[in-house]
């Protein structure tokens, strides 16, 4: 079927704006994706192969068709080897194209455009006399032709073992992208089948796959920008890390671990790639579930502390495929646990120190206690006697005394003086005369020890004082001549010697009767009237004392004009 070429005409003008508007589209969006950058390139060819196709379809023959037939081969070369690019930058995430790739794919181009400018003096391009129809090419057309359908199978087979054999989750990608690529073949193939002829619909054909392309990674951004992001991500961290394929060798290195790695190396090679990761990292053998996670203090004698993990890598299909290294440096963190634990080992013996401070602190407050409690104790006590001294015994005197009052019982002061004492003294000696009074004061303090809350005090020099709360003044009295008897039954040893001791006693009591018509009632404010009735009953006991001393000393005498204890007896 021979087509009026005016008919294409609209064809080749839409196939024109549409590969141009995405040629633009794609160049500005080359950002997100490289990828869009070479489908640019071959969508820009299209719109010029297809432009220079629509004006063929008016031009019959002469120069100008000539020119135009060659200026249309820049498109017809550059489709296919864009193509090519596209196909192998789809299928690995990490391909760029090669300088030498380059190269070798722009030297088909050039023979092409070279002799289809020179095809007057050859004819091995267009035929003489045929115009510059491609069923009536010469021999340079086919090799060209075939050329070209190698490239484009080369990128169809790179799509397919991607589709079939890839990653699953990008299967559809590569679904649709095969699928794109059939409108072409099917233009061209009108054309060798003679459906359509003396108009090549090619470039039309390739402009519906570069639309189904464009969108296509449009619909699928992360495709590529994914494995940027990871690339920049491995290449910023300070973590090394080394992929190892199957055999154990390494595939690829990042900036760090390759870092670390020549570091440590004394030759390094020029590419660590390839190396058996055993070499050169660590020594580690390593099986298909390997799994591993090592540390290396001062690794190598680098003075690095290195923590080394292993994980099998698998693929979607959990095939294994290799092996994941990750070492990072823990020199600064070790070193950081150490001085912790120096810290800690420093706290805990400033801690035993503050605990034995605190225990000496602790003893001395105790001796310090101790000691104050002994300095009240000598500050209470007589110290030749051990009795309780003067002023001690006023504060006792005063505190019995509103007790009993309190209690409505009597109270009772026996004042004592041992006889003629200046001539024990003079006779036996000072030393003498102590022990006689330490002798004395025994005797006393077991009389105090028989009654009740009795307090036996030396009131000064050679006389004493007991306080009897409860007895009244016959019963103290009576107490008193007991101890009085006893003491001169008994002489006392002092100085080695047995020395004669007499004592004279006067007893004076208060009554609760008393108490009660003196006002004397506990309550505050009324110390004064206690201690002025204490003063007098010391007074009482005194008077009684010197009654008993003119009555001839050794007898006790009551206060009162009550009848002596001994008379009573
Ligand atoms: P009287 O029977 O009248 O009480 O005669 P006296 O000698 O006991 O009385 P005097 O008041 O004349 O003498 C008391 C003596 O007691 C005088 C003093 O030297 C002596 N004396 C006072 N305190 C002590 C003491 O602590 N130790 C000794 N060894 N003698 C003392
Ligand atoms: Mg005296
Ligand atoms: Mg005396």
């Amino acid at each position: 079927m021979d087509v009026e070429p005016l008919a294409l005409l609209p064809l080749f003008g839409l196939s024109t704006v549409i590969a141009f508007t995405v040629g633009v589209i794609a160049w500005r969006r080359r950002h997100v994706a490289p990828l869009l950058g070479s489908l640019a390139v071959v969508s820009m060819a299209i719109a010029e192969w297809s432009l220079i196709s629509g004006i063929l379809t008016q031009v019959e023959v002469g120069m100008t068709r000539h020119i135009l037939a060659t200026l249309a081969f820049v498109g017809v070369c550059l489709v296919p080897a864009g193509f090519f690019v596209v196909s192998q930058a789809m299928v690995n995430r990490a391909w760029r194209l090669p300088r030498r790739t380059a190269l070798l794919l722009a030297i088909e181009p050039m023979f092409v455009i070279v002799g289809g400018a020179t095809n007057p003096w050859h004819h091995l391009f267009f035929l003489p006399g045929t115009g510059t129809r491609m069923a009536e090419g010469g021999p340079l057309i086919w090799v060209h032709i075939a050329y070209t359908y190698v490239l484009l199978m080369v990128a169809m087979v790179r799509v397919f073992s991607a589709w079939a054999w890839g990653p699953r989750s990008q299967r559809r990608l590569y679904g649709f992208t095969l699928l794109g690529a059939v409108p072409p073949f099917l233009g061209n193939l009108l054309n060798v089948m003679k459906v359509v002829q003396g108009v090549d619909l090619a470039p039309v054909g390739f402009c519906v796959s570069v639309v189904v392309i464009y969108f296509l990674l449009v619909r699928f951004p992360m495709y590529e920008l994914v494995p940027v992001a990871r690339q920049n991500v491995l290449d910023m961290i300070d973590d090394m890390i080394v992929t190892v394929d199957a055999s154990g060798r390494i595939l690829d290195l990042n900036p760090a671990a390759d870092h670390l790695v020549r570091g440590l190396m004394p030759e390094p090679p020029a590419r660590l790639t390839g190396l058996p990761l055993n070499d050169v990292l660590c020594d580690v053998t390593l099986s298909e579930g390997t799994e591993a996670d090592r540390i290396y203090a001062n690794y190598k004698d680098s003075g690095v502390d290195l923590n080394v993990r292993i994980s099998s890598l698998r693929d979607d299909r959990d095939g294994h495929v290799g092996w994941a290294v990750v070492a990072r440096d823990i020199t600064a963190l070790n070193e950081q646990r150490r001085e912790l634990e120096q810290a800690n080992v420093q706290l805990h013996g400033q801690r035993r120190e503050l605990e034995q401070a605190n225990a000496r602190l602790h003893e001395q407050l105790r001796t310090i206690e101790l000691l104050r409690a002994d300095l009240a104790e000598q500050a209470v006590r007589d110290a030749l006697t051990g009795l309780h001294n003067r002023r001690h015994l006023m504060e006792e005197l005063a505190r019995l005394a509103a007790e009993c009052a309190l209690q409505g019982r009597p109270l009772s002061v026996a004042l004592l003086d041992v006889d003629h004492f200046k001539q024990v003294n003079d006779c036996y000696g000072h030393g003498a005369g102590d022990e006689v009074l330490v002798r004395v004061a025994g005797w006393l303090r077991e009389a105090a020890g028989a009654v009740a809350g009795a307090v036996a005090a030396r009131y000064g020099g050679e006389e004493f004082v007991l306080v009897l709360p409860g007895l009244d003044a016959v019963a103290a009295g009576a107490r008193v001549e007991v101890l009085r008897a006893r003491v001169a039954a008994e002489p006392v040893r002092a100085g080695g010697r047995p020395v004669p001791v007499t004592f004279s006693a006067g007893v004076a009591c208060r009554t609760a009767g008393q108490s009660l018509e003196a006002g004397q009632t506990l309550g505050a404010g009324q110390g004064l009237e206690i201690g002025q009735g204490l003063e007098e009953l010391l007074h009482a006991a005194d008077e009684a004392l010197y009654a008993a001393k003119r009555a001839g000393r050794n007898r006790v005498e009551l206060a009162g004009g009550l009848s002596s204890p001994g008379v009573a007896a």
